[in-house]
Formats: C-alpha cells, structure tokens, sequence
C-alpha cells in the first residue's frame, strides 16, 4: 500500500558537505543523520525542540538538507575509532524519508558499515524505503532496525503523523525484515492509547506487536514539549485516545516482557580481532 507524500513544492532541499557526521550521544555511543530536517512531521516530534533548533527559523518539515559525501566522511570517522562502539541512526531525522529514495547517503553509510562491522549500528526510521537495503542489512553482524510508531490505531496514526504509512504497515515492514533474519525492535513512543483504555487493550496491542516477530518493544510516554501544546492533546481527545499514563506504559511494558520482548535489543557482542583472541594454555 502506497501513503501520502508531502508535495514536493512543500519541502526545500538544499545539500552541503559535512565535515564530521558521528556526534558523541549523551547516551554513550554516537548519533548519525544522513539528512538534517525531516519532512514527515509529526505533531509530537521532538526535534525541533531540541536546543540547537531554537535559532532555526524554517518550519520543522518544511526543509531537508542532503549531506552529500557523509559516507566518505563516515569512513573516515570510523577508521579512527579505537574500539567498538554504539551508534544510532537516526536522532534527530528519518534516515528513509523520501529524498534518500533518490540520494542514497543512508544506503551509502551502510556500505561503509559492511567495512566496519564491529559496530553496532541500531537504525529507526518509520518508512517501508529500509526494505530497499535488506542486502546490506544481512551483511552486518550488528545491526538492528525499529520502526517507531505512537499509536496501534491507523486512523490516528494517519492524523497525527500524516505523511508516513500507518502503524499496520510499519509492523508488516518488521515482520518481513525479521522473516529475513535480520534483527528488529520498535518503539511505541510516544505511546498513544484508547482513552478510557479498556482491560482488553494491554494483551491485545501486546500480542499485535508480538505478531510482527519483533525481538524488542521500547516504551515512553509522550514528551514534555508536546504535552505542553494543548492542541495535540485536545486533538487525541477527539479520536477517543489519549497520552499513556506512566502506570499505563509500566502495564504494556510488563506484558511485553511477559511475551519474552527485551525492552532494549542487545546485539550479539563484536567479534575479537586475530591479535586479542587470548592464547589457550595447552
Ligand atoms: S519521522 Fe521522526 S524525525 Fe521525522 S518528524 Fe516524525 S518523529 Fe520527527
């Protein structure tokens, strides 16, 4: 099934060339955008938030900025590193929003990851494009790709994120990645549920997701900055949804590890190099 795009004329693309594209994460580990700017927008999106985006002046999703040669950049940066580490694709755009349909840096970066593979390279995106690189995905040892999404209901989901493909066809991007071998997890964030939520509703999401034979669910509950705006919420009122509570995201939470979800994926740990396998003593 084919979703609705943001007409062209909507969104101005320009390109530069970076000079570095691995940006240290506060949460150990690196973050990496192929683009800046994302023009999917969702309502509850909390990039332009973030405090390097305060000065911006564009609309957030009115604008894209190709980072032509970040591939190469990338190599460089990784031919660098000492040691294996962790790195997140993307936090701060959609690494398959539409323009990588035609400018491939996101495909070009996981070329370069075949050469590194003892990264771990944990990769989120919401759009089915990530299907397109499935031959590269089944070359890395260390990969893991989500699909987030915010609500189970796709008419909600068509709403609030209206130029993404609804929840249902996220989740069966996921299965058919998964059926390939390679490694997924998604991200109910934030979570999004009926309101009131009925008793049905926890077994019921829970075994929905556990249905696209995901390994990991992560949870959180919606962003402070989008709870601050009255119309977002007042918005899910309408539909009959409404932000989970905290005790709501700890009752999906607990049923998800009851299915044997992890709640973070972990990736199987970097193969040591010839040099650091240790001398057996016979
Ligand atoms: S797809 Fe991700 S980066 Fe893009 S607007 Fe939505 S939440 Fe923000």
């Amino acid at each position: 099934m084919t979703h609705p795009r943001k007409p062209e004329h909507l969104v101005a693309i320009t390109h530069r060339q970076p000079k570095s594209v691995l940006n240290r994460s506060g949460m150990g580990g690196f973050t990496l955008n192929p683009y800046t700017g994302c023009p999917v927008g969702c309502s509850y999106c909390y990039v332009p938030h973030m405090a390097h985006k305060q000065t911006e002046d564009r609309a957030w999703g009115s604008y894209v900025e190709v980072k032509n040669g970040a591939a190469q950049v990338l190599a460089q940066q990784l031919k660098r590193l000492r040691q294996p580490t962790r790195i997140f694709m993307s936090s701060a755009t959609d690494p398959y929003q539409p323009a990588e349909e035609q400018h491939r840096i996101t495909r070009a970066m996981l070329e370069v990851f075949v050469r590194y593979p003892e990264h771990a390279l944990h990769i989120l995106t919401k759009q089915p494009l990530v299907e397109r690189d499935a031959d590269l995905l089944t070359q890395l040892p260390r990969v893991a790709v989500g699909m987030s999404f915010s609500t189970l209901d796709d008419h909600l989901s068509s709403i609030i994120e209206p130029w993404a493909p609804v929840t249902s066809e996220r989740l069966a991007v996921i299965r058919r990645l998964s059926a390939r071998g390679i490694a997924t997890y998604l991200l109910w964030a934030p979570a999004i549920v009926p309101a009131p939520m009925p008793e049905k509703f926890v077994a019921e999401a829970i075994e929905q997701i556990a249905q696209s034979q995901t390994r990991a669910l992560s949870l959180d509950a919606l962003n402070y900055r989008a709870r601050q705006s009255a119309g977002f919420e007042r918005r899910l009122a309408r539909e009959g949804h409404a932000p989970a509570t905290k005790a709501q995201v700890a009752l999906l939470r607990h049923e998800a590890e009851r299915r044997g979800l992890q709640h973070r994926l972990e990736l199987p740990e970097p193969a040591l190099p010839d040099w650091a396998t240790p001398m057996l003593p016979f």
